[in-house]
């Protein structure tokens, strides 16, 4: 406990002084409790695809390979895995940036709704094996958003893509654009599996996810959203989610025409 409090009183009144600092000592308990959680979730996000990879590799080497069907699968098995453990790394190495405010944003005046059509199209190309539905209902009239092109790319590729990951078979993606007197919502809405109210505030969280075994088996990493709102928030933004379990998601973005550095907020 902290040794040196000093404690607050009115004049003669009752002592207040002292929440303050158990509030202070808890917090840095929180910290180290979240750091250790974080090394301990590293370490086993990189073990899982590791171990598989291993087994593998060794039935590999017992004869696997010279089976021409068993083979070439146990081979792709890991290099997905492989793959994923890229993707991981690369998620942990702009986090890292995030955290210690090393990442660089190029802010440019971008068409928002011109962005929004070109990755819905790119993702109508590459979901055409799932039968997803894109709907889109964005103004057709140039809506203008200071922002960095690519992270904002990043921040929406990682929304559909989930819409998309969670969505059955023919399921309808809308993403949708309203505009607003200082900022635009973009909302992004799937038919899919859904997120259980009480785990929903906890989606943007790093390594959280609602179905750990289903999720990782989807090749995710756990830290999209996580990266996602921290982007929006460099943005002087923010991203919320809404979901009804067996319905489907919504996550909506967002994100002011021109971006107040210094304050972060509106302008
Ligand atoms: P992941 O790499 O696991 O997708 P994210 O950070 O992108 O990690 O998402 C965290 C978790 O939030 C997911 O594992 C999933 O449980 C849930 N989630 C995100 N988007 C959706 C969605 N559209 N529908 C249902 N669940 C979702």
């Amino acid at each position: 406990l902290e040794a040196n409090f000093s404690v607050i009183r009115n004049e003669e009144g009752p002592v207040n002084g002292l929440i303050t600092v158990l509030h202070d000592v808890t917090e840095q308990e929180k910290i180290e409790r979240e750091r250790r959680e974080f090394v301990a979730n590293v370490s086993h996000e990189l073990r899982t695809p590791l171990t598989t990879m291993r087994s593998y590799l060794e039935a590999l080497e017992d004869g696997a390979m010279e089976d021409e069907n068993l083979g070439p699968r146990f081979l792709k098995v890991t290099q997905n895995e492989t793959e994923r453990m890229i993707r991981l790394v690369n998620d942990l190495l702009q986090l890292s940036k995030m955290d210690s405010n090393d990442l660089q944003l190029t802010f440019e005046t971008t068409d928002i709704g011109e962005l929004l059509r070109q990755i819905a199209e790119r993702f109508e190309m590459i979901t055409k094996d799932k039968n997803i539905e894109f709907s889109k209902e964005i103004p057709m009239h140039s809506v203008y958003v200071n922002m960095d092109k690519d992270k904002m790319t990043q921040v929406f590729d990682n929304i559909i893509s989930n819409a998309v990951k969670y969505s059955p078979d023919g399921g309808m993606i809308t993403i949708q654009m309203i505009t607003r007197s200082k900022a635009v919502d973009i909302e992004i809405t799937d038919e899919g599996v859904g997120i259980p109210k009480e785990n929903q505030a906890k989606i943007f969280d790093r390594f959280y996810r609602v179905d750990k075994a289903r999720a990782r088996n989807l090749g995710g990493t756990g830290l999209g959203l996580a990266i996602a709102k921290e982007l929006v928030q460099s943005h002087g933004g923010y991203i919320t989610v809404n979901s009804e379990w067996r319905k489907g998601t919504t996550i909506s973005v967002t994100l002011p025409y021109t971006v107040n550095k210094k304050a972060g907020v509106f302008e």
